[in-house]
C-alpha cells in the first residue's frame, strides 16, 4: 500500500488477540480513535491470534457451554469495530521509537524512508508463540492429541484417564505435569539431560509425585496415532540411543515460548527472555507513551482472559497518556 504522506493516528494497536481487541474495545469507547493493525499472518497467526488455532475454549468468562477459539476472536473483532477502532489487515513490520509521533511501516514499505503512518501512542499486543519441536506427525497430530498449553487443554476429554507426556525440564514444564496428574492416568516427562531445570522445589515435587514418571536422557522422536488420535510417543535415549515407545492419549510441549518483540528489541527494554519488561501492575515499558499487554508481557499466567486483562490496563494506560499530552500541548 503506497502513501504519499504518512497517516496519523492519536493511537496504534498492534496485534489482535484478546489483549489487542480489549485495548481496542475500551480505547474506541472512550472516543480515542484508535487504529488496529491485526496482522496478515503475522509471527504465524491469523488475525485473532492464538485463539484462532484452537477448538473450544472452556475457560474464558460468559460462556457457559463453552465457545470455540475462532468465533470468541470473532465476537471480540466485531465489538472493536462497533465501540468506534478502525482495522487494518496489515502486519506493522518496522517501528520507531526514537521521536515522536512513533513512526510505523506496514509490511512492503520497510525499506521506504518514509514510515506509512505515525502515532502518538503505540499499543503492543503482538503475542507470543508455543515452540514446537516438528517431530514426524506433529502437524497431524496437533490439536488431536498434542497441545503447548496443558492448562488450556488438560481438561478436554480425550486427555481423560489416559496416559500423557510432557516434553522439558524446566519450572512450566513440572507445573504442567502436577496439573495433568488431575486428569491423565499417569504423566511421563521426557527431560533430554539428566537433570531438571526445573527449581529444586519445583524438581523435588515432581520426583515424587506418585502418579508421574520421569524419563532423564529421553527425547521424543514422533508423535504416532491412529489416523484420528494421538495413541503413543516414539523416544529415544540420548545417552544409549535406544528407542523406545510410551503410550500416550496426550503430548504437551513445555519447551518454552517466543514473544514477539523483534520489532522493538533494540529500543525497549525486554527481560532476559525477550519479553517486554513492564512497571509492575501497569502496561508501561521503558519509552514513555508505548503501553505493552497480552503475552508478550507475560510468560506465566499465558491465558487469554489474563491478556484481555492486560489490554484493558494498556487501553487505560494510553488514555491518561494521550489525555496528558492534549493538556501539555494546549
Ligand atoms: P495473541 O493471541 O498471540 O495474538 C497476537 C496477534 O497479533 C496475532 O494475530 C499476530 O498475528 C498479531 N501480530 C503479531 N505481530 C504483529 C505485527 N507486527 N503487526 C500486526 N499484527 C501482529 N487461553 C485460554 O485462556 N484458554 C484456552 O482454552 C486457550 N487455548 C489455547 C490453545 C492454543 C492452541 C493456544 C496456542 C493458546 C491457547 N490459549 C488459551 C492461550 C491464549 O490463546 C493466549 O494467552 C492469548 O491468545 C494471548 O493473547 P494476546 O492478545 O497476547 O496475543
Amino acid at each position: 500500500m503506497a502513501h504519499s504522506a504518512p497517516h496519523h493516528h492519536n493511537v496504534a494497536i498492534i496485534g489482535s488477540g484478546p489483549a489487542g481487541h480489549t485495548a481496542a474495545i475500551y480505547l474506541g469507547r472512550a472516543d480515542m480513535k484508535p487504529v488496529m493493525f491485526e496482522g496478515m499472518m503475522a509471527n504465524g497467526f491469523a488475525p485473532g491470534g492464538q485463539l484462532t488455532t484452537t477448538t473450544d475454549v472452556e475457560n474464558y468468562p460468559g460462556f457457559p457451554e463453552g465457545v470455540l477459539g475462532g468465533e470468541l476472536m470473532d465476537k471480540m473483532r466485531a465489538q472493536s469495530v462497533r465501540c468506534g477502532t478502525v482495522i487494518e489487515t496489515e502486519t506493522i513490520t518496522k517501528l520507531d521509537l526514537s521521536s515522536r509521533p512513533f513512526k510505523l511501516w506496514r509490511e512492503g514499505s520497510e525499506n521506504k524512508s518514509q514510515p506509512t503512518d505515525t502515532a502518538s501512542a503505540v499499543v503492543f499486543a503482538t503475542g507470543a508463540s508455543a515452540r514446537r519441536m516438528h517431530l514426524p506427525g506433529e502437524d497431524k497430530y496437533w490439536q488431536n492429541g498434542i497441545s503447548a498449553c496443558a492448562v488450556c487443554d488438560g481438561a478436554v476429554p480425550i486427555f481423560r484417564n489416559k496416559p500423557l507426556v510432557v516434553v522439558g525440564g524446566g519450572d512450566s514444564a513440572a507445573e504442567e505435569s502436577i496439573y495433568l496428574t488431575k486428569y491423565g492416568s499417569r504423566v511421563h516427562v521426557l527431560v533430554r539431560r539428566d537433570v531438571l531445570r526445573a527449581s529444586k522445589v519445583m524438581a523435588q515435587r515432581l520426583l515424587k509425585h506418585p502418579k508421574i514418571t520421569v524419563h532423564f536422557n529421553t527425547v521424543a522422536t514422533e508423535a504416532k496415532g491412529d489416523g484420528n488420535l494421538l495413541t503413543s510417543v516414539a523416544t529415544r535415549n540420548t545417552k544409549t540411543s535406544e528407542p523406545g515407545e510410551i503410550a500416550a492419549g496426550g503430548l504437551f510441549y513445555a519447551i518454552g515460548h517466543d514473544p514477539a518483540t523483534s520489532l522493538i528489541k533494540d529500543q525497549v527494554n525486554l527481560d532476559e527472555d525477550g519479553y517486554v519488561k513492564v512497571v509492575p501492575g501497569s502496561s508501561e515499558t521503558s519509552v514513555k507513551g508505548l503501553f505493552a499487554c497480552g503475552d508478550v508481557v507475560d510468560k506465566r499466567y499465558r491465558q487469554a482472559v489474563t491478556s484481555a486483562g492486560t489490554g484493558c490496563m494498556a487501553a487505560l494506560d494510553a488514555e491518561r497518556y494521550l489525555t496528558e499530552l492534549q493538556e501539555e500541548q494546549r
